[in-house]
């Protein structure tokens, strides 16, 4: 049985990852912030939930113990929580949107780490972002280009660069980060765009489902890896 955590997971891209891995045979802990929409989340996926606000490190390590006491590993974390940090650009918005999508994300892998080097497959999937490669927000081609989400677009730049940090520092667990495509979620309803959760879910759920012998410390989409 795989064991697998998704932060963030209560609804939208995590949520429908969280059925299709559980479609798979995976034990999925489904992760949120707050327990009554999380709760209902799991129940209606069949799903175990764990409180976990990635900006809280008592509620991120309470998460991982709860992982630790019933199933003494984990084989994969899916990186999932993440905000849009559209509403301003100043000193604390920035700290929060930075909390969430790149300091979140080291909290929870730090707290992880011991229960994956326990796995004999452990794999880290990150939803990253292509507003955070280099390469598209300054190619005039690319849809990214004329979006000016400065926050969100550095935070996932970070994700992306710690994705391929912890895959040269954790050479026994793959780390990989990826662009899910415009999805149609509560991140993005004010834009009216994206394709439905079930078409981006699975890109997650490939990495998610890697072999041991798989790719670590790469920048992909459904079509293949994105440039820096
Ligand atoms: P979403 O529907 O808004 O879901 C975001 C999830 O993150 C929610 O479950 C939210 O919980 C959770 N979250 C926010 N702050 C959190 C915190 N402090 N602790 C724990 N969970 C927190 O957005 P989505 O489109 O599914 O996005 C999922 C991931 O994909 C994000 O990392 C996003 O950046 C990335 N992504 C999305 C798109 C897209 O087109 N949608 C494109 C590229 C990348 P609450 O319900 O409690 O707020």
């Amino acid at each position: 049985m795989t064991i697998t955590l998704i932060t963030g997971a209560n609804k939208g891209i995590g949520f429908e990852t969280a059925r299709q891995l559980i479609a798979l045979g995976h034990t999925v802990y489904l992760g949120a912030r707050d327990a009554e929409r999380g709760e209902k989340a799991a129940a209606e996926l069949g799903a175990r939930f764990v409180q976990l606000d990635v900006t809280d490190d008592a509620s991120v390590s309470g998460a991982l113990a709860v992982v630790d006491a019933a199933e003494g590993r984990l084989d994969v974390l899916v990186n999932n929580a993440g905000v849009l940090g559209e509403k301003a650009v100043d000193g604390p918005y920035a700290l929060h949107v930075f909390d969430v999508n790149a300091v979140g994300l080291i909290r929870v892998t730090e707290a992880a780490l011991p229960l994956l080097r326990k796995s004999s497959n452990p794999t880290v999937v990150t939803l990253s972002s292509s507003l955070g490669s280099f390469w598209a927000v300054t190619n005039p081609e690319r849809p990214e280009f004329g979006l000016p989400l400065a926050l969100y677009s550095a935070s996932k730049a970070a994700a992306t660069m710690l994705t391929v940090q912890y895959a040269k520092s954790e050479p026994g667990i793959r780390f990989n980060a990826l662009e899910p495509g415009t999805t149609a979620t509560d991140m993005t309803a004010a834009f009216g765009i994206g394709r439905p959760v079930e078409e981006s879910a699975k890109t997650v759920v490939r990495l998610a489902t890697l072999a041991a012998d798989g790719p670590t410390g790469t920048f992909t989409d459904e079509h293949g890896t994105l440039s820096w």
